[in-house]
């Protein structure tokens, strides 16, 4: 029956080209030379049992079994496929810190020390005074105490990790008091009490959601009692009719009872921001001096490293996290190492930070920068566009992100995009929304009050023209 249809410029499953016929053809000779054989044969496979299928059914189209159309589609596959799922995106959303996006971008000192680490072997454990067998942790806990005023540190995967460590370390079995206000959830799965259990520490909350005073803690202290605990509450804000017992309280309560007291501080920034402008945020130096035992934050937040998960404190109870058998599945690998070393060693020159670490040059990225950009890129961003939609180059206010500082807002410019016609603007702006997500460096934005918003301040000036070139045509 196939037979039959294949005179009406349809073709019958026995014209399909063999497999073997195909891999000699001249124009499969691109796709073997980048993908190779195995990848090319079984990309073919699938390409011609299609074809058979579809002829079988009822015909395929003739042109569709030349050897320069089937390699075409098998190159268009293997190409789809090779394609990295990891890929760089322009953050045009207004929060700096994206967890989503990645959160901190690395200072090229640190891509320099991550690309020898990867390329040559390293003295990761090997200690190249003695020639003996070195602890990872020596490469960078000097640094460490150095900067946060601290007797001893040590670092693990993520500030999850090190807060679940430091729990199991010091406190299985056993109670940990904690205010709470301060039993937050941080993004998806990350939540106090819940990583409290996991820890096999038992919680005990004191005070209220908004107010907890000196005594809820005191009368909290029994003989189960492991640590006072302390949570930076990151991502939100209690406001109106609050009371907290701050840092250097609980540490005094903690110390005449002969506990511990710890804490959470998230972001843990380790310089004043006030001095760049940015809001006030307690950094780890300020919280050590505060009488903190033991202070655990993320490296790859305002700190503007790698994913990191930092613990500094007393050196007695450092010692006694490291010996954790936790500590070691929760180790970092020497990647990480190599991106936070060269970061660190940026804080000792305080006076080029905002220019050196990237973060810090995004969130003080001056309005002087940000404005004319967008009015530069308002007529490209147009034109890509096209005439349905107006575009505006107009003030909005960036995010510091990642937990840090939620309500405080950073004055910024960029782009909003409007619908230009009638009618209810949603579908448009999804549609333009998703073609920038599209691009081969997708842009993201965010949609708001009918509006796409287009943040400028991550779009940093060397960046620009790859930018404005992926727009020169009009999308769609
Ligand atoms: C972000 C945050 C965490 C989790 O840190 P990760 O580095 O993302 O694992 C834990 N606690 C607080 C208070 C945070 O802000």
């Amino acid at each position: 029956m196939a037979d039959q249809l294949s005179g009406a410029g349809l073709a019958a499953a026995s014209d399909i080209p063999s497999l073997d016929r195909l891999l000699n053809a001249e124009a499969l000779r691109p796709a073997l030379a980048t993908h190779g054989r195995t990848q090319v044969v079984a990309a073919l496979r699938r390409d011609l049992e299609a074809l058979r299928k579809r002829a079988l059914d009822g015909g395929v189209p003739r042109h569709e079994l030349d050897a320069a159309a089937v390699a075409a589609r098998t190159s268009a596959a293997l190409d789809e496929a090779a394609r990295p799922r990891l890929r760089a995106v322009y953050n045009l959303t207004g929060t700096v810190l994206h967890t989503n996006l990645g959160r901190a971008l690395l200072p090229d000192e640190a891509v320099a020390s991550v690309l020898r680490a990867l390329t040559s072997p390293a003295n990761l454990e090997f200690d190249l005074d003695t020639g003996g067998r070195g602890d990872r942790d020596d490469l960078i806990d000097d640094l460490l105490c150095e900067l946060t005023g601290a007797e001893a540190a040590t670092v693990v995967n993520n500030n999850a990790a090190a807060v679940l460590l430091m729990l199991n370390a010091l406190a299985d079995r056993r109670d940990v008091v904690v205010s709470r206000g301060e039993l937050v959830e941080i993004g998806g799965a990350f939540r106090i009490p819940d990583i409290m259990k996991r820890a096999g520490a038992k919680l005990v909350e004191v005070g209220t959601t908004n107010r907890t005073h000196a005594a809820d803690y005191e009368n909290a202290i029994g003989p189960r009692t492991a640590m006072l605990m302390k949570v930076h509450c990151s991502n939100y804000a209690v406001t109106g009719f609050t009371k907290s017992v701050d840092v250097a309280d609980v540490a005094a309560l903690a110390h005449a009872r002969g506990l511990p007291a710890t804490v959470d501080l998230g972001s843990g920034t380790l310089v004043d921001l006030t001095q760049f402008g940015l809001p006030k945020e307690d950094t780890v130096r300020e919280t050590i001096a505060a009488g903190a035992d033991l202070v655990t934050f993320s490296g790859d937040k305002l700190l503007g490293g790698p994913q990191a998960g930092l613990l500094v404190g007393r050196a007695d109870l450092i010692r006694k996290i490291k010996k954790n058998p936790l500590k070691r599945a929760l180790r970092v690998g020497k990647l990480t190492l190599a991106a936070l070393e060269p970061v660190l060693q940026l804080y000792r020159a305080p006076e080029f930070l905002a220019q050196r670490l990237t973060t810090l040059r995004l969130l003080t990225r001056p309005m002087r920068d940000i404005q004319p950009q967008a009015e530069r890129l308002r007529g490209v961003l147009a034109h890509a566009a096209g005439p349905g939609y107006a575009v505006e180059a107009v003030p909005m206010f960036s995010q510091i992100g990642s937990g840090a500082l939620p309500i405080d807002q950073l004055p910024s410019y960029g782009l909003a995009v409007r619908y230009a016609g009638s009618g209810r603007p949603g579908r448009h702006l999804d549609r333009l929304e998703t073609q920038l997500r599209r691009l081969p460096v997708p842009v993201i934005g965010r949609i708001a009050d009918d509006a796409l918003w287009l943040d400028l301040r991550c779009l940093e000036d060397r960046d620009e023209a790859a930018f404005a070139a992926q727009l020169a045509e009009p999308l769609a």
